[in-house]
This record gives C-alpha cells, structure tokens and sequence, in this order.
C-alpha cells in the first residue's frame, strides 16, 4: 500500500512539472508538399517538404499564431489542392495582420506582396482568404469559436499596450505554449471552420504600417 502511494505521488508530482514546462512536440505537425519553379528562369517540377520548423525559422520563434496560421493553411490546401503538392506559383492570400498569420501565409503560399499576390485585410472573416488562381477557388480559413482560450486575447492585448511585466509576460507564454500543445495535438477538423467563398474579392489594401506585436516587449527587464 505504501509503494501504491509513493508511486501515485511521484506520477502525480510529474505531471504537475511536465504541464508548468509542456515541451511542444513539432513532429506532430504535418508535413505540407509545396512544388515550386527549379531555377530563376525555371519550370514547374521542384517539390519539397516543408515542416514547421521550417517556418519556425522564417518566423523567430515558435508560437500559437504561428501553428493556428500553419494547421489552418494545411486544412485550405487539402480541399485546394486535393490531388497533390501546394503550387507556390498558383496561390494568393489575403491575412489579418498578425505577424505570426502574415509569416506563415507568405511563406506556405508562396503569396508576396510585391507581386500582388499577398495582402492584409482586418476586416476579413477569420484568418485567411486564398485562391487557387487556375480554378479560381476561393476559400476561408477561421479558428472556430471557443477553441482559443480567452485568456490569451485578453493578457495578449494588455501586452500590446505594455502593461504587463516579465512575470506576467511569463504566464502568458506558458497558457500560449499550452495551447500550441493542444493545437497539436487536436484533429484539425476540430480546430477550423474551411469555407467556400462564392463571389471572392481581390482588393488589395495599401496600408503597411500594422504594429510588430511581436515585439513590443523584447526589452521588458524583471
Ligand atoms: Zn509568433
């Protein structure tokens, strides 16, 4: 009896210290196959994998924008491109501004803006609009209501204003890690809503100045 209890306390006590520093295992992302010209001048036959990681790097760092931006585009380009790679020279996107959906538009699509092939819209439903220009098939990617805590809007907005300090700063961070765990970790089915748009408009908007939330507080000291 004595050992049943040792051995509970010490799960018990494990779970507790594995969920304060929930390591993010990225290999559960998918692997998403984009085919892109093979040279400057090139033709249409170089395909690749691309991982998360992979964008991570594009990005900076790993976090919850990133992933809701990279499992969303995954569910849009199996209904976009249903029978094979993503073609980076065939797809333009419209974002909200966040710079983690932004990275993570430009870099999955192939999307620029200077080619007029990406651009960021608030006032968009959801996350994204792209489109398949051969076809003309437009979708939308949203997050369904209710599965991003609420909690991270709510401290994420206070961050933007600079009124959190590093410890606060640090829960954040820890609910947006545990989220990206859940992210992971939840069929993707669950996560986004993936629609139709029947009579898509490509309006580009000219404004550029949207603030870096991402980094507003890279000089917050204890
Ligand atoms: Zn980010």
């Amino acid at each position: 009896m004595k050992y049943i209890f040792i051995t509970f306390f010490i799960g018990f006590f494990w779970m507790s210290c594995s969920k304060s520093h929930q390591a993010i295992n990225t290999s559960k992302a998918p692997i998403i196959k984009v085919i892109d010209t093979d040279f400057s001048k090139g033709q249409l036959n170089h395909v690749q994998d691309i991982q998360l990681d992979d964008l991570v790097k594009l990005h900076g760092h790993l976090c919850d924008g990133l992933i809701v931006g990279y499992l969303g585009l995954h569910e849009a380009f199996k209904e976009l491109y249903p029978e094979g790679p993503v073609d980076r020279t065939n797809t333009r996107i419209i974002s909200k501004s966040s710079p983690c959906l932004t990275d993570a538009a430009i870099y999955l699509t192939g999307g620029r803006y200077q080619y007029n092939s990406f651009y960021v819209d608030n006032s968009i439903d959801g996350i994204y609009y792209l489109q398949r220009l051969d076809h003309q098939k437009a979708l939308s990617v949203s997050l369904k209501a209710g599965v991003k805590p609420e909690e991270i809007d709510s401290l994420g907005q206070l961050a933007i204003k600079e009124r959190l300090n590093l410890e606060e700063l640090n829960h954040l961070k820890q609910i947006e890690d545990e989220f990206s765990a859940v992210l992971l970790s939840t069929p993707a089915k669950e996560l986004f809503d993936v629609e139709v748009i029947t009579d898509f408009q490509w309006s580009p908007r000219p404004k550029h100045n949207y603030p870096k939330t991402d980094i507003i507080n890279k000089n917050v000291m204890e």
